[in-house]
């Protein structure tokens, strides 16, 4: 919600200038139609990919603590927006905690997760025929 681009911006500034993070990149943005409540604004999605050295559960606290910062910023300047940071994949590794499974349960199911991750991995997955998601800025 809200300038879309520029909260998508600010979280990809925040994972970059991470000490933690190398290897940094960015597919293009996909603007999707939302699903379930189709009264609200549509959807940009991007992926990102790098290497890092924190841990799967650390990496869940850091992109906790941006989702936070950015709702903190929005409410207190814009009022309400959101932004929703999910892991897909921690390299090949299987996850099942209570606060984390990776590979993400329903990424296969997502064109808007499938199309942008296919822009900086290999994946054997076809993207789904309802997907409607649209390029909304290339980056590659
Ligand atoms: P959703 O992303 O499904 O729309 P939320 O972002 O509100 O919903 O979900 C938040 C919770 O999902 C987090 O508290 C986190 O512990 C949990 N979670 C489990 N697996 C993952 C994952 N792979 N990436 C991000 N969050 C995850
Ligand atoms: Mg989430």
């Amino acid at each position: 919600m809200g300038d879309r681009e520029a909260n998508i911006a600010f979280a990809e500034k925040r994972l970059e200038s991470c000490p933690q993070i190398k290897t940094f990149k960015r597919a293009s943005i996909y603007e999707t139609e939302p699903v379930g409540y189709t009264d609200q604004p549509d959807f940009l999605n991007t992926c990102v990919s790098f290497m890092t050295t924190l841990g799967p559960e650390e990496l869940l606290d850091l992109t906790s603590s941006i989702e936070n910062e950015a709702k903190r910023k929005r409410t207190i300047r814009w009022g309400p927006r959101t932004l929703d940071i999910d892991i897909i994949f921690y390299g090949d590794e299987v996850i099942d905690t209570p606060r984390l499974t990776i590979p993400h349960p329903r990424w296969k199911e997502r064109a808007f997760v499938i199309v942008p991750a296919k822009e900086l991995k290999e994946l054997d997955v076809k993207v789904p025929e309802d997907g409607g998601v649209r390029l909304f800025r290339s980056r590659v």
